[in-house]
């Protein structure tokens, strides 16, 4: 039977990060995508021209509809803006049972924009965290979760242990930002110990946009497969190191990576 996966999050008129990468990532890997949209954007690879959130009852509604018709093997949630929106989807996702749920913690966009208001910080720790399986920050995300500077791959373990006392199960700190890193490292962490690193040559393109939430979808995907976690985590970062390789050249700005498998 196709499975389902739900993703709870913003549009991107350009189409290359929010709603948009989600669906067409979930398509590539074989998983049918449903959604739930927090906000439109007009957007495109110059940047974001404008934000307009819908009500937390049009985000609630747009879950319940899914949740209550489909089988939904997991829960992606990407941009979700507000602290009443956060409150609403952590009360959905509590009335569905508490779902396999994969957390990226969009904050800012990388032209500037602010898709997390600050206001919400606070509501993202304490009642989105606590809900999620897996929680994909990079590494400014997880310094403003965390509480702290990071600043080497040692200030990456201490950020994850300090989400995973937050509540996550789990947590993947991308490492893309540091500085000074030759290679692009991220840390998978779980609560019992297990921690991977996965290592990947950096490459150097503008075309990046829609990366967080390309690997956060295909992420989504291979658990909705079955896959354990560390190897989802591990088919996700080919999937994003693939995505990013084979650039489309599109728009004058930061182009969207590739959404094909
Ligand atoms: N727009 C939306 C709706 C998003 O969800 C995101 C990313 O998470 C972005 C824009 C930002 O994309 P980027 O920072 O990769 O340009």
């Amino acid at each position: 039977m196709t499975s389902v996966a739900l993703t709870i999050a913003g549009s991107d008129s350009g189409g290359g990060a929010g709603i948009q990468a989600d669906l067409k990532t979930f398509q590539e890997l074989g998983v049918f995508g449903t959604s739930a949209l927090t906000a439109v954007t007009a957007q495109n690879t110059l940047g974001v021209h404008g934000v307009w959130p819908l009500g937390p009852e049009a985000v609630r509604a747009q879950m319940d509809a899914v949740f209550a018709d489909f089988d939904v093997a997991a829960v992606k949630t990407g941009m979700l803006f507000s602290g009443d929106i956060i409150a609403e989807v952590a009360a959905g996702l509590a009335g569905a049972g508490h779902p396999v749920l994969v957390v990226d913690p969009v904050m800012i966009a990388k032209g500037g924009a602010h898709l997390l208001r600050e206001e919400a910080v606070e509501a993202m720790r304490e009642k989105i965290l606590p809900l999620s399986t897996v929680i994909t920050p990079n590494i400014p995300e997880a310094e403003v979760l965390a509480g702290m500077m990071i600043r080497s791959l040692e200030d990456m373990e201490e950020a994850g242990r300090r989400l995973i006392a937050l509540g996550t199960q789990s947590v993947v700190v991308k490492g893309g930002h540091l500085e000074g890193e030759e290679r692009a490292c991220d840390l998978f962490m779980d609560g019992r110990g297990e921690r991977i690193w996965l290592s990947a040559e950096r490459i150097r393109t503008k075309d990046t946009h829609g990366t967080g939430c390309t690997f956060s979808a295909a992420l989504t995907a291979f658990l909705v497969a079955g896959e354990p976690i560390g190897k989802s985590v591990v088919g996700a970062k080919r999937f994003i190191h693939a995505a990013i390789s084979d650039g489309l050249g599109l728009g004058a700005g930061h182009g969207p990576t590739n959404h094909w498998a």
